[in-house]
């Protein structure tokens, strides 16, 4: 009797599944869409006409719990500029072997030049592959953008250079300015989530 009423239950937890919401994915054909501010792969972002916000300070490297980023600073100069400031990365590599994707790389970063992605497809055949390039990384030239390296396209003013950012998402300028605080009063960005 007890084996019974045991497989009775048994059949009725199968029979009321039969009428709950499909929860499976058809992945790869249909890729799930992750929430807003996930973090995937990691991106360099550019200064709206083309020159690198990364400045190669290292602070990233620094903050990584995983020792999963590698950077080499060289110096501008008048003839080859690529970033705005004194310094650019000459070397930026992110090994996706070694991250974990906790973000704390785009938290030190200074000049919002590293953020993060919702691109979570990352798997690859060999541990090489999985070493990611400056190249790689590097956000793609948009219109009006002009490939490095070539001297800061200023506004009428410097100030505008960096105002002009509100224009390109991700920036802390742009995030002050869109909170209503007084973007020539630098603060703490609002936004300082995946981007
Ligand atoms: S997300 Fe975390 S583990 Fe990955 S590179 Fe950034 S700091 Fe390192
Ligand atoms: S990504 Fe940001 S923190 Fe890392 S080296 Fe470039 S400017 Fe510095």
């Amino acid at each position: 009797m007890g084996t019974f009423t045991g497989s009775f239950k048994g059949f009725g937890v199968t029979f009321a599944h039969m009428f709950r919401k499909v929860v499976t994915t058809e992945y790869p054909f249909k890729p799930p869409t992750p929430a807003p501010r996930y973090h995937g792969r990691h991106i360099l972002n550019r200064h709206p006409d083309g020159l690198e916000k990364c400045i190669g300070c290292e602070l990233c490297a620094w903050a990584c719990p995983a020792d999963a980023i590698y950077v080499e600073g060289g110096d501008n100069t008048e003839e080859q500029r690529f970033s705005p400031g004194e310094r650019y990365a000459s070397v930026y590599q992110i090994n996706y072997a070694r991250c974990i994707f906790c973000g704390l790389c785009i938290e030190a970063c200074p000049t919002r030049s590293l953020t993060m992605s919702n691109e979570y497809e990352l798997a690859r055949d060999s541990r090489q592959d999985l070493i990611f390039t400056k190249e790689q990384l590097l956000a793609p030239l948009l219109p009006g953008m002009e490939q490095p390296p070539h001297p800061m396209r200023l506004g009428d003013s410097e100030k505008d250079y960096y105002l002009g950012s509100l224009t390109n998402p991700g920036t802390s300028a742009g995030a002050e300015r869109a909170g209503g605080a007084d973007a020539s009063q630098p603060g703490e960005p609002l936004s300082r989530g995946a981007a």
